[in-house]
């Protein structure tokens, strides 16, 4: 009997599962190896699935004997098992590298340091009101190389990070969308902002004449690498201005969206996401949704009935006239920013958490300008306090939530934005960013 070849997948949350599920349905042999602890759900489902895993460490022996490494995107390339891995030359690819190999579907991929949930659940939503069978996926909800392994969709947006591109080779995107590229995870990338772009980069990789890329076109960055880079895909430039390249911008009030020889028109007023920053992903939403020739009044009417995504300028309570507002998604400086720049009143900013490497000076300005009372929330607050301190003349540390909200409660004055904008990783405080949110909303809600 032909022996089955052996795919090894580092890392069991749902990228992980789904990988392994989509590995054992094509005939591999599949072994999933976390150095953690797996969720009892995980636990479940692959021991359901007749899955062989192990957890809280790795079996060098089995691992290194594989065909091809499928690495979830949470693992650094410096962990000892990867260093392994490497030296061995073992094929490492990411989840979306191996989806891609079983399905024909369309392949909507968006990609950049912000925006990304927002701007996919947004394409997402104007697909499934157009009708369309689509699926959700890369880093929201159900892994996609588990629907690839479940489900049949025509079509699938898929929010890319970094980690997840970094793992592609042969994976194609129909239509690209690069939203831009400022700092982010540096810790992950010897703090070379290089090696992250490249990474981004990859979203255009394989791409030819007939596929699309929709980029913004005001980003120094991402203009300079398609430069560079010359893609073959046809290039599908916005701005927030109209400008002689730009095939999607806002003029007079209304979004303006000219693409396959059709002018769509909206008022402004009437778009679901508020703020500069989301005008930029209802834009590049907007043109994926007219390149599938979706109809005008459809896409009209969900770019206004959008609802939004939890934890990004979620507006969560007005107490004593003071408006608190949950951006624990704010995870770098450059979402901070536009956190900053699109509250109107005076601030009262929590942020603080792991540090990955932040140049607060960007935010700087806006801190000046705006920021009543700093409140550092985190294990270590050296770096923050060592940017801020004898700038804002009040500044309090914070070492839980709870303590946070009531500091916050004490500071602001009626007309005030109590603002959640962290612009650092949670993981020091809270399980995640969803946690630190949901905390910040669950003490608010007792004030
Ligand atoms: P991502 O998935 O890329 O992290 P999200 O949609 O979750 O992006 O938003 C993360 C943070 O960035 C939120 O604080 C949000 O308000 C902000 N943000 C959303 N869209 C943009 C954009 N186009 N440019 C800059 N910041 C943005």
């Amino acid at each position: 009997m032909e022996r089955k070849l052996l795919i090894v997948v580092l890392g069991g949350g749902e990228s992980g599962v789904g990988s392994a599920i989509l590995a054992q349905a094509k005939g591999y042999e599949v072994f999933l190896s976390d150095s953690g602890s797996l969720k009892e759900e995980y636990r479940k489902t692959l021991t359901d699935y007749g899955i062989p895993f192990e957890e809280n460490g790795h079996t060098e022996q089995t691992i290194l004997a594989a065909h091809e490494i499928i690495k979830s995107p949470g693992i650094p390339n410096t962990t000892a098992i990867m260093q392994k891995i490497i030296a061995k030359g073992i094929p490492v690819i990411s989840e979306i590298e191996f989806g891609g190999r079983f399905t024909n579907a369309k392949m909507i991929c968006i990609t950049g340091s912000n925006g990304k949930t927002t701007t996919t659940s947004l394409v997402y939503h104007i697909l499934k009101s157009a009708g369309f069978n689509v699926g959700l996926g890369g880093n929201i909800g159900k892994s996609f190389a588990r629907q690839v392994a479940e489900d049949h969709f025509d079509y699938y947006v898929l929010e890319l990070s970094s980690f997840q591109l970094e793992g592609v080779f042969d994976f194609k995107a129909d239509i690209a969308v690069l939203l831009n590229i400022t700092p982010d995870h540096l810790d992950r990338y010897d703090h070379d902002m290089q090696l992250y772009v490249d990474a981004k980069m990859r979203i255009i990789r394989n791409q030819k004449v007939n596929d699309a890329l929709i980029y913004w076109v005001d980003d120094p960055v991402v203009t300079k690498e398609i430069r560079k880079l010359k893609p073959l895909s046809s290039l599908l430039p916005f701005s927030a201005e109209k400008r002689d390249d730009t095939v999607a911008y806002a003029d007079n009030n209304e979004v303006v969206i000219h693409v396959n020889n059709n002018t769509f028109n909206m008022d402004l007023e009437l778009l679901a996401l508020e703020g500069t920053h989301n005008l930029y992903n209802s834009l590049a939403s907007g043109i994926v949704a007219k390149l599938l020739d979706i109809q005008d009044e459809t896409l009209r009417q969900s770019l206004a009935d959008f609802k939004g995504v939890p934890h990004r300028l979620e507006k969560v309570a007005v107490v004593r006239g003071v408006q608190y507002i949950n951006d624990s998604k704010a995870t770098n400086v450059n979402s901070c920013w536009y956190a900053l720049q699109s509250v109107r009143t005076k601030i009262v900013l929590i942020l603080g958490g792991k540090d990955k490497g932040n140049d607060y000076s960007e935010i700087e300005d806006l801190v000046l300008r705006k920021v009543r009372t700093l409140i550092f929330l985190g294990k270590d607050n050296s770096k923050l306090h060592a940017f801020f301190d004898g700038k804002v003349p009040d500044i309090k540390d914070a070492s839980s939530m709870q303590e946070a909200v009531s500091l916050a409660y004490g500071s602001a004055e009626k007309g005030d934005t109590v603002l959640l904008s962290p612009c650092c990783a949670s993981f020091d405080l809270f399980e995640s960013y969803e946690d630190r949110g949901d905390q910040f909303k669950e003490w608010v809600r007792k004030l």
